[in-house]
């Protein structure tokens, strides 16, 4: 026993062992001197002899430095919260990768001087919704209404209908969010129904001083400074994650707008999912030139939705209101970093991003890729076949809407190796089936995907 001990290499030993020298390159030297520890330990338990510690080591090693990995999404769930929403075009992952090092995010080049950050976002965002007078980009859309809230309203009243008290996820409630920005919360209507004279009792105490036909920020408008009255914005928030039916009423943007402005608040809209257009895919989802076009005069929206772009708040809205938010000091704390920023403008002037593709993608084309899955499995010996099923948009908006998929079916028990394996697939569970769903999987990862099974397969070959 005590021979075996003293043959366990020392640390030192190991660490200069040429493949642990390489991984602390990479992964830094912490993390190989943990492997190497626990593969010593190993040796020390008598589980491993002592010649087999730095193959030991070395397997133990993770991959990458950062602890996230890269997941196959085959639950049909397009945007998907717990898996980081919209997957990045290899355009938008080409572009923060040239942004990681040093970049001129704040300096042109041309002329030596400091330069607007994230010029190229901006006008990225601007060409993509021209109809927008200013553009803004913050660190999510929470991070907008926050913004929009503390430079609007901040100790004054912000009407928002009862139909809309919305809990964006993880526990976070619109209400509570405008309330941290110390505006106060002024519901109006009921859950179900809410028409423009609820609205119009909330505004009547705000002094319509205003010409009605100046709301667009000209000198000497509302919109440069607090306007007297108590209430600082109206807001109109999408409820993206539900919908209700029935005996319901709602006051469209185009309604609240004319009111709005009569009264000099300006009316910020929060479309969510961030459709800057409109889809015919999704015809009930809102969008951001629409709500523009009907009067809204701020706009904010997910980057990282149905727009298919890194994590960001996207504000649209008339020049003297964006300023405002942006001279605020709080806009500094909401300011996104440059990796943000390049993968934004990729996505906005790059190839369709892979929500796009997903969202869009020919159930035709999806059959004919689970079919060749099938063969490839059955041939394997696993038990596949393929199963129409429906594909959801996720959190990323457009409740209710599902779009025909197709499926690789597999047993049930086939999700948790699945999901324990490298790399971890995540299958949905229904109807006492595994299901792959082939919308949500890039078809360039079909392989991928075939191994992870073929795997999962081999590794429990009595129940496949
Ligand atoms: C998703 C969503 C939010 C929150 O956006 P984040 O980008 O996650 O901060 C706010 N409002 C609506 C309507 C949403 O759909």
């Amino acid at each position: 026993m005590d021979s075996r001990r003293r043959r366990i290499p020392r640390t030192d030993s190991l660490l200069v062992e040429p493949r642990l020298a390489a991984a602390a390159d990479r992964l830094g030297r912490a993390t190989v001197k943990a492997a190497v520890v626990a593969a010593q330990g190993q040796a020390r338990q008598g589980e491993i002899t002592p010649e087999a510690v730095a193959d030991a080591a070395v397997a133990a090693l993770p991959a990458h430095a950062a602890t996230l990995r890269p997941v196959l999404n085959a639950t049909g769930v397009i945007v998907h919260t717990n898996l980081g929403r919209a997957p990045l075009s290899a355009a938008a992952v080409d572009a923060l990768a040239a942004a990681a090092g040093t970049t001129d995010v704040e300096l042109d080049l041309a002329t030596g001087r400091r330069g607007r950050r994230g010029e190229g976002a901006a006008q990225a965002l601007a060409a993509a919704v021209p109809t927008a007078e200013a553009v803004h980009v913050v660190n999510n859309n929470a991070a907008a209404l926050v913004l929009a809230a503390t430079t609007l309203a901040q100790g004054r009243d912000v009407v928002l209908s009862r139909g809309e008290l919305v809990e964006i996820g993880d526990g976070f409630r619109i209400p509570d969010l405008l309330a941290s920005t110390g505006a106060r919360l002024r519901e109006v209507g009921t859950t179900n129904r809410t028409a423009l004279a609820d609205y119009a009792a909330a505004l009547d105490d705000t002094p319509s001083d205003t010409p009605s036909d100046t709301p667009n920020g000209a000198p000497g408008s509302i919109f440069d400074g607090a306007p007297a009255g108590s209430v600082g914005a109206v807001l109109k928030v999408h409820p993206s994650n539900f919908v209700i039916s029935g005996f319901t009423a709602a006051v469209a943007v185009a309604e609240l707008a004319p009111l709005c402005a009569r009264h000099a608040v300006p009316l910020v809209v929060d479309v969510g999912s961030g459709l800057l257009a409109p889809d015919p895919l999704l015809p009930a989802e809102p969008d951001v030139a629409t709500a523009l076009a009907h009067g809204a005069d701020l706009v904010c929206a997910s980057g990282d939705k149905l727009l298919g772009g890194p994590q960001c708040g996207l504000l649209f809205g008339r020049a003297a209101l964006v300023t405002r938010l942006r001279r605020h000091p709080l806009a500094r704390a909401l300011r996104v970093d440059k990796l943000t920023l390049a993968a934004l403008e990729a996505t906005l002037r790059g190839p369709e991003p892979p929500v796009r593709r997903m969202l869009t993608a020919d159930v035709a084309v999806l059959r004919a890729r689970a079919g060749r899955l099938v063969d490839e499995l059955c041939a394997a010996g696993c038990t596949a076949e393929v199963a129409e099923c429906e594909s959801a948009v996720g959190g990323g908006g457009a409740p209710g809407v599902t779009l025909p998929s197709v499926a690789v079916s597999l047993p049930t028990w086939y999700a948790e190796p699945l999901r324990l394996g490298e790399p971890p697939v995540l299958a949905r569970v229904e109807r006492d089936r595994t299901l792959l769903d082939l919308r949500t999987v890039e078809p360039a990862s079909d392989q991928l995907l075939a191994d992870a099974v073929r795997r999962a397969g081999d590794a429990h070959p009595g129940r496949r």
